[in-house]
């Protein structure tokens, strides 16, 4: 698992670089596909890690409102 998780980050990055294209041609029904690919595939190597993508949604959601907007960021 370990050794493959770097394809599948590069494939994550590449369902996002399909949806940036689907966007970019005004093509909302693919846009909408290819950012449940992104999801899918987020999944899948969460699940390779027996990490529990929900919970860790909502412990950094509950952490992102605990903080100040931006937190010193400018975007
Ligand atoms: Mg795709």
């Amino acid at each position: 698992m370990l050794r493959k998780t770097g394809t599948l980050i590069a494939l994550i990055h590449s369902e996002l670089s399909e949806a940036l294209e689907a966007h970019r041609e005004g093509d909302v029904e693919n846009f909408a596909e290819e950012m449940a690919d992104v999801v899918i595939r987020v999944a899948d190597l969460c699940g390779g890690y027996g990490i529990d993508l929900e919970a860790a949604i909502v412990a950094k959601m509950e952490r992102n409102r605990q903080r100040p907007r931006l937190h010193g960021k400018r975007y």
